[in-house]
C-alpha cells in the first residue's frame, strides 16, 4: 500500500447512469484518505493521447445527479494491442499514476485484467453497465435506473396498446442477459419477455403463441431483449407476419433513451458504496478485484471471476412473470 500515491480514475465502454456517482466516490474517498486523484478522460483512450486532469473536490461537485460521465467514454481498440497498453503504461508512470479505477462493463474490466497483469499495475473495478451482467454481483451500477427508465416508457405505451388492441413487442437492452427484459415485464404487468439465456433451448415466441396469449385481453406487451439469436423485436415481428398473421403486431426499440437520465436513489447509493469501497480496497491491498454487492454487503470480485464467469438469470423469475400474466 504504502507505494500507492496517486489514483487515476477513468469510465469506458458503454455509458451507465451513475458513472458521476462513482467517479465522485472514488475521487472523495481517495482524497478523505491522503490520495492525489487524476481523472482521465475518454477511457482507456485518454491514457494514449494524454488527456488527464488534476482531480480536487471541487471536480465532482455537484454531479451526483447527472447522467452520462463528466469524463466522457469511448472504445479503444489500440488498448487491445500489446503496443497500446505499454503506451498507456508510459503515460500513467509519467503522470505519476500508481493506481487505477475503472468504471465500465465486461470489455473494460477485461482490458483492465489483461493490463494489471502484464505491468503489475494494481486495477480495481466498478461494475457500471446498465445490462447487470457481471458474475459476482447482485446488481451493477446504471441497472436500476435503466429498469426504472423502461417502466415509465412501457407504461405509456401500453395506453396506446390498449386503445387499438395490438400486441407491441417493445425491444430493449441486453445483448446477452435478459435482465431488463425479464424484470422489466414484471415491473410493468407484461405478457412475457423474451430473453437470449433461453433463447436457444426453447422457441419462445411459438411457446407464447401457442399458450394462447392474448385470449381474454385486447391488448399485449411483450418486452424483447435484442439479440442476434431471436433478431430482436424486428425479427419476432417479421415472423408474427409471416406465421400467425392474425396478428396485428407493432414494435417498439427503446434504444438509447435507456441509458440516460439521473440516476434512482439506488443507483447513486450503490455507485457511492463501491466508489468508497474501491479505495478501501486499494488501502488493503486488493489487487485486480471488481467491486461487487451481495447481499447488501460488499465484496471483492477477482477479476478473472467477474468476467469469465455468466451470471444466471433467476428462472423462478420467468415462472412468476407467466403466473401473474394469465
Ligand atoms: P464494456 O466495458 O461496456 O463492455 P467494450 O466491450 O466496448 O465495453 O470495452 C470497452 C473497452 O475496453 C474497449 O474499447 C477496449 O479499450 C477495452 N477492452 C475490451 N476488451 C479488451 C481486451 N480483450 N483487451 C484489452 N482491452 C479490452
Amino acid at each position: 500500500m504504502a507505494d500507492i500515491k496517486c489514483i487515476g480514475i477513468l469510465t469506458s465502454g458503454g455509458d451507465a447512469p451513475g458513472m458521476n456517482a462513482a467517479i465522485r466516490a472514488v475521487t472523495r474517498s481517495a482524497i478523505y484518505n491522503g490520495f492525489k486523484v487524476k481523472g482521465i478522460y475518454r477511457g482507456y483512450k485518454g491514457l494514449l493521447t494524454d488527456e488527464i486532469e488534476d482531480f480536487k473536490t471541487q471536480n465532482v461537485s455537484n454531479i451526483i445527479q447527472a447522467g452520462g460521465t463528466i469524463l466522457k467514454t469511448a472504445r479503444c481498440k489500440e488498448f487491445q494491442t500489446p503496443e497500446g497498453r505499454q503506451l498507456a503504461y508510459d503515460t500513467l508512470r509519467r503522470h505519476e499514476i500508481d493506481a487505477l479505477v475503472v468504471i465500465g462493463g465486461d470489455g473494460s474490466l477485461t482490458g483492465a485484467r489483461i493490463f494489471a497483469n502484464e505491468f503489475n499495475f494494481p486495477c480495481i473495478g466498478l461494475p457500471g453497465t446498465i445490462d447487470n451482467d457481471l458474475f459476482g454481483t447482485d446488481k451493477t451500477i446504471g441497472y436500476d435506473t435503466a429498469l426504472n427508465t423502461i417502466m415509465e416508457c412501457v407504461d405509456k405505451i401500453r395506453d396506446t396498446a390498449t386503445s387499438h388492441e395490438r400486441l407491441f413487442f417493445i425491444e430493449v437492452m441486453g445483448r446477452d442477459a435478459g435482465f431488463l427484459a425479464l424484470n422489466g415485464a414484471i415491473a410493468t404487468g407484461a405478457e412475457a419477455a423474451i430473453i437470449p439465456e433461453i433463447s436457444t433451448e426453447v422457441d419462445q415466441l411459438a411457446e407464447l403463441i401457442s399458450n394462447g396469449f392474448r385470449k381474454s385481453k385486447n391488448s399485449s406487451i411483450v418486452l424483447v431483449a435484442e439479440s442476434p439469436v431471436t433478431g430482436g423485436a424486428m425479427g419476432l415481428a417479421e415472423r408474427v407476419h409471416r406465421e400467425y398473421p392474425a396478428y396485428d403486431v407493432r414494435v417498439s426499440i427503446l434504444g438509447h433513451l435507456q441509458r440516460g437520465g439521473s440516476p434512482t436513489a439506488t443507483d447513486r447509493i450503490l455507485a457511492s458504496r463501491m466508489g468508497a469501497a474501491a479505495i478501501d480496497a486499494l488501502m488493503e491491498d486488493q489487487r485486480n478485484v471488481m467491486i461487487g454487492i451481495q447481499n447488501d454487503q460488499i465484496v471483492y470480485v477477482p477479476f478473472s471471476k467477474a468476467i469469465k464467469n455468466d451470471k444466471p438469470i433467476d428462472r423462478t423469475l420467468l415462472e412468476t412473470l407467466r403466473k401473474l400474466s394469465i
